[in-house]
């Protein structure tokens, strides 16, 4: 069976334990290969290689480390094929998902950030009539952590390890041991493309083992984390007694407000992939769905039409809207949310039941599921449920709505629809969150800044907030005599 070995120093090595984890294959219920068992060891060993390869990373000029970066991005729109395959094999996203959005934008993520680090900058302040010159100098911090989650795996990996690299630190990371084989994949693309040993270590393994260590080392300075809030809590409560830098991209209850002055095709078209893409499981997903009283009646009946039309299958076949969930355990969690839903007196307008798909009988399908509930403040409309899931509500003001919407622990995105431009300042200003999309959805330029407020974490990935994530601000203070 396949093994899912580390890859450390630029080589690919057997787990210090020489123990494995079950893969599963999400379509089919079956285990399909066997990951490395990192622990607190393998993490010492990557550490060791990061920190040997950074004194001449960090001093290699910014037009190597471009045109490494710029090859890696090349390599992966190569193998774009392979890396969309196993993707969709390890997470159960349709094929074609794979190969329109996660390939491609891992692709962009190290060409992204291959360009932008060319045009990073820092600032200088003369101070007038002092005979002092201040300029700010952006050093790399040494070797940082990246931790990343299952539902977009090789796309949010390289989102974090990109600005890193980048920026002259060098890596130790770890993707979620649900979903490591694109990663595993990322190790021999970066030998390829030349990227020198030790710049990047990747280590597969459980949260509570290997990235425990990887929180918990001394001198890794820095942790980018992508996750649940709870873990993310976790990893702040470990992280902060040693004073280091982090940046927790956490959960979302991502709200829809929905105006009757709207494009109502338009809108209806996106909000079906803002709720079901990826089987629900964006962290950027809107999975609250509140609507104008005027129009509220029509858009049940037309979004629930539609919804009732998407068609769940094996992620292969070329006509799936709907792939598998991630695993067995989540699966089980979202329908539990179905059920909490019914006790709390929702109403499953469509959807609701698994889904058996003939060939692929143990797989983890759900179908797609639209809950009419009563209350903004019910669980099913305030917890993460993170799966094919959305729940529908009616308002009639604009300050309800803006309530609604605001009423979770939650700030991540919003997406408001309507074309008043009036209304659209005053909403976006009022709302909670890091991301407001207007008359759109999922439309990410990559230099603006990304992030979350309230529980949806702290800190912001993109663009030049990443570079200055990635590197430590020092003040230089200069006087001169005349
Ligand atoms: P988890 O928090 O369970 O895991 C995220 C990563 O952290 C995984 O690699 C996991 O490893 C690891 N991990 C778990 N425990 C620890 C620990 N104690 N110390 C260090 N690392 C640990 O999240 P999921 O993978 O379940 O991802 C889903 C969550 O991610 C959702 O809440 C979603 O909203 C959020 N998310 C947020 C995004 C954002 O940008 N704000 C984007 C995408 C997702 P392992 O899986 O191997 O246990």
């Amino acid at each position: 069976m396949k093994k899912i070995l580390n890859y450390i120093d630029g080589n690919y090595c057997e787990p210090i334990s020489e123990t494995w984890i079950d893969n599963y294959n999400p379509s089919n219920g079956e285990v399909y290969s066997q990951i490395a068992n990192a622990n607190e060891q393998d993490v010492e060993k990557a550490y060791e290689a990061a920190k040997k390869a950074f004194p001449s990373w960090s001093n290699t000029t910014i037009e190597e480390r471009s045109r490494i970066m710029l090859r890696i991005a090349t390599l992966i729109e190569e193998n774009l094929e392979e890396l969309a395959y196993a993707e969709s094999l390890d997470n159960g996203k349709p094929l074609s998902l794979a190969k329109a959005v996660d390939i491609p934008r891992a692709s962009s993520n190290f060409r992204f950030f291959g360009n932008a680090i060319t045009q990073f900058a820092s600032e200088a302040h003369e101070s007038v009539g002092l005979n002092t010159m201040n300029f700010t100098l952006r050093q790399p911090i040494g070797v940082v952590g990246c931790i990343s989650p299952w539902n977009l795996p090789l796309y949010l990996f390289t989102w974090k390890i990109a600005p890193a690299i980048a920026a002259g630190n060098t890596v130790v990371a770890k993707p979620s041991e649900i979903t490591p084989m694109t990663a595993f994949m990322l190790g021999e693309i970066c030998t390829k493309a030349g990227l020198p040993n030790g710049v990047l270590n990747i280590v597969h393994g459980t949260g509570p083992s290997a990235g425990q260590a990887i929180v918990a080392h001394k001198n890794i300075k820095a942790i980018s984390f992508t996750g649940g809030t709870i873990t993310g809590e976790h990893i702040a409560r470990t992280a902060a007694p040693m004073f280091k830098k982090l940046s927790l991209e956490l959960g979302g209850k991502n709200p829809n407000l929905i105006f009757a002055d709207c494009n109502y095709e338009k809108m209806l078209a996106v909000t079906l992939k803002s709720s079901f893409a990826n089987q629900g499981q964006i962290c950027l997903c809107g999975s609250r769905i509140f609507v104008e009283r005027s129009i509220f009646e029509k858009f049940k009946k037309d979004f629930v039409t539609k919804v009732a039309q998407l068609k769940v299958g094996n992620p292969f076949d070329e006509n799936t809207n709907i792939g598998a969930l991630v695993s067995k355990p989540h699966m089980e969690k979202v329908q539990s949310y179905i059920e909490i839903a019914k006790e709390e007196g929702g109403i499953v307008l469509t959807g609701g039941n698994p889904v058996v798909v003939k060939g692929s009988e143990n797989g983890y399908y759900l179908e797609p599921t639209v809950i009419e509930v009563f209350d903004d403040q019910c669980r099913v409309n305030q917890e993460e449920i993170f799966g094919p899931v959305v729940t529908l509500m009616p308002f009639d003001t604009e300050e309800e709505v803006i309530n609604m919407a605001n009423g979770v622990e939650y700030g991540l995105s919003a997406t408001l629809w309507t074309q008043n431009l009036d209304r659209t300042m005053r909403i976006s200003k009022k709302i909670e969150s890091g991301i407001v999309w207007v008359n759109t959805w999922l439309n990410r330029d990559l230099r603006t800044p990304f992030g979350g407020v309230k529980n949806s974490g702290v800190g912001r990935e993109g663009g030049f907030e990443a570079l200055k994530f990635f590197t430590e601000p020092k003040n230089i203070c200069i006087t001169y005599s005349e």
